[in-house]
C-alpha cells in the first residue's frame, strides 16, 4: 500500500496511486471523483484479488472435494470471518452475504418481518431514509395492515429525537433507520435509538450503507438486531452485500430463496435447511466478489477506521467552509462536522442540479444530482433535487477546490 504511516493522518494524495481509475482524464481534466456515497473506487489490491481469484483458484464452493474447491471455500469463508471481525459481529455465523445492502434489508423484510407484524402493529422509520430502507416497509405495512410511522428531522438536519421517542409505543414491532444519511450526512445516535426501541420490545434494523465504510462501527456495541451494508461503498466490488444479525435471530427465520447449497436434505416430498448463515445463501454466490471484499477490508484495516473518519471529518469541514464562501448556496444537513459524515448536498439557486452536474463533468468533476434516492426527504426539505458531493479516503482538498472553482464557473456561465 502506498504512503501509509500508521501514526500520521491519512494522506489522500499518497493513496491515489493505488487507485488506477483516479489517473484517468475526464474531458481533458484530472478526475475529481466526488460520488463516493453512490459507490467508491477500487484499489489495485482489490482488483488483483478479484482477478487473482479467477486466475488461480476459481471453483465453486462448499461442495467440491478437490484442491481448488477447498481453496475457494477457505477464501470465501475467510472473508466472512474478516467481515464479522470488521463490524464487531457475534461471529462469522451471523454474517449473510447478499447482492447488496438493498437485498440484505429485503431479507429481513421477507424472512423476518411478515411473521411478526399483524394488523394494527407499527413500524417506525425516519423521513431521512434511502428508498432501500423505506420502500420495503411501505410495502410490508400495506401487506400486513400495519401502520408505518416516520420520525422527522430538525431544521439543522439532525433527527428529531423527541419525535422518534414519542412515536415508539407498545404496538411498535420493527424500527428501521439509517446510521448516516446519504443526503445530509447526519450521523444518527444509533445506540440511544436502539436502546429506546428495545425498551418497547421492538426489533431494530440499521441501514449502515453509509456508516460501516466511513466510521468505526461495532454492531455489538450498538446493540441492534440487524445491520445491512454494501461492499461496493467501501472499496469492494459490486454485487456483494452483508446482513449482520444478532445471535439466534437467523435461526428463527425461514429461508428467503430456496434451491442449491442452502439445503441439508431433499426428498421428493420435502427439504430441510442447511445451518445459518448458509441457509440464506441459495445458489452459487458471488465468490470472487466476496474474496475481493476481504481484500477491501484488509485495505481499510491497514488505514485504520479512526483515521478514515478523521480524514473525512477534515475534508467535510473544508468542503462546508469553501462552499459557504461562495455565498448564496443552500447546504443541507448539520453544520457541526462531528454530527456529519462525508456527504455535502447543496443547491445553487436557479441552476438545476442536473445542469450543474453536467457542467462540472465537463471539468472532470463527478458529483451526484437528483433526488438521491430519498424523495420523501427532498419533499421535507422543500426541494425536488439536490447536487451531492461525497468523499472518501482518496479525496483531497484539491478535489474540493476543483468543485468550488467549478461552482464559480457554473454561476458565471448560467449568469447566477
Ligand atoms: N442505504 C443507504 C443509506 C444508501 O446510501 C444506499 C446506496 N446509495 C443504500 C441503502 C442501498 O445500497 P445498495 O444500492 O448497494 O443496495
Amino acid at each position: 500500500m502506498t504512503g501509509v504511516s500508521p501514526s500520521a493522518p491519512l494522506d489522500a494524495l499518497a493513496l491515489r496511486p493505488d487507485f488506477p481509475i483516479l489517473s484517468r482524464k475526464i474531458n481533458g481534466h484530472r478526475l475529481a471523483y466526488l460520488d463516493n456515497a453512490a459507490t467508491t473506487q477500487k484499489p489495485r489490491q482489490v482488483i488483483s484479488a478479484l482477478a487473482g481469484f479467477y486466475a488461480t483458484m476459481n471453483s465453486n464452493i462448499h461442495r467440491g472435494i478437490h484442491t481448488l474447491a477447498e481453496e475457494a471455500t477457505a477464501a470465501y469463508e475467510g472473508a466472512r470471518e474478516k467481515t464479522a471481525a470488521f463490524v464487531g459481529a457475534d461471529g462469522a455465523k451471523s454474517i449473510v452475504f447478499t447482492r447488496n445492502c438493498t437485498e440484505a434489508i429485503n431479507l429481513v423484510r421477507y424472512s423476518f418481518a411478515p411473521q411478526r407484524i399483524s394488523t394494527g402493529d407499527e413500524i417506525l422509520t425516519t423521513i431521512m431514509e434511502h428508498h432501500s430502507n423505506m420502500v420495503p416497509w411501505i410495502q410490508l405495512a400495506a401487506e400486513r395492515g400495519a401502520k408505518l410511522k416516520f420520525a422527522g428531522i430538525r431544521s439543522d438536519g439532525t433527527l428529531d429525537m423527541d419525535d422518534f421517542l414519542a412515536l415508539l409505543g407498545p404496538r411498535t414491532k420493527l424500527v428501521c433507520f439509517t446510521h448516516v444519511s446519504n443526503v445530509m450526512g447526519t450521523i444518527n445516535p444509533v445506540r440511544e435509538m436502539t436502546a429506546a426501541a428495545h425498551r418497547v420490545g421492538a426489533t431494530v434494523l440499521i441501514d449502515a450503507a453509509q456508516s460501516v465504510p466511513h466510521l468505526p462501527v461495532s454492531f455489538k456495541e450498538i446493540g441492534a438486531d440487524f445491520m445491512a451494508f454494501s461492499a461496493h461503498k467501501m472499496l469492494g466490488p459490486t454485487g456483494v452485500g452483508v446482513l449482520c444479525a444478532r445471535d439466534g435471530l437467523l435461526e428463527e427465520m425461514p429461508p428467503f430463496l430456496t434451491g442449491g447449497d442452502m439445503i441439508r436434505e431433499v426428498t421428493l416430498e420435502k427439504a430441510s435447511w442447511n445451518e445459518v448463515p448458509w441457509k440464506f445463501e441459495a445458489g452459487t454466490p458471488n465468490i470472487a466478489g466476496v474474496v475481493a471484499f476481504g481484500a477491501a477490508i484488509d485495505y481499510l484495516l491497514h488505514l485504520g477506521m479512526d483515521r478514515v473518519r478523521e480524514h473525512e471529518e477534515m475534508i467535510t469541514s473544508y468542503a462546508l467552509s469553501r462552499i459557504s464562501e461562495c455565498g448564496g448556496i443552500d447546504i443541507y444537513g448539520p453544520s457541526d462536522t462531528r454530527l456529519r459524515g462525508g456527504v455535502v448536498a447543496f443547491n445553487v439557486p436557479a441552476i438545476h442540479p442536473h445542469d450543474l452536474a453536467t457542467f462540472l463533468d465537463q471539468r472532470g468533476i463527478a458529483i451526484r444530482a437528483g433526488h438521491n434516492c430519498a424523495q420523501p426527504l427532498m419533499s421535507r426539505l422543500g426541494i425536488l433535487a439536490a447536487a451531492r458531493a461525497s468523499f472518501y479516503v482518496y479525496t483531497g482538498r484539491d478535489d474540493v477546490d476543483a468543485l468550488v472553482e467549478g461552482l464559480r464557473e457554473a454561476r458565471r456561465y448560467f449568469g447566477r
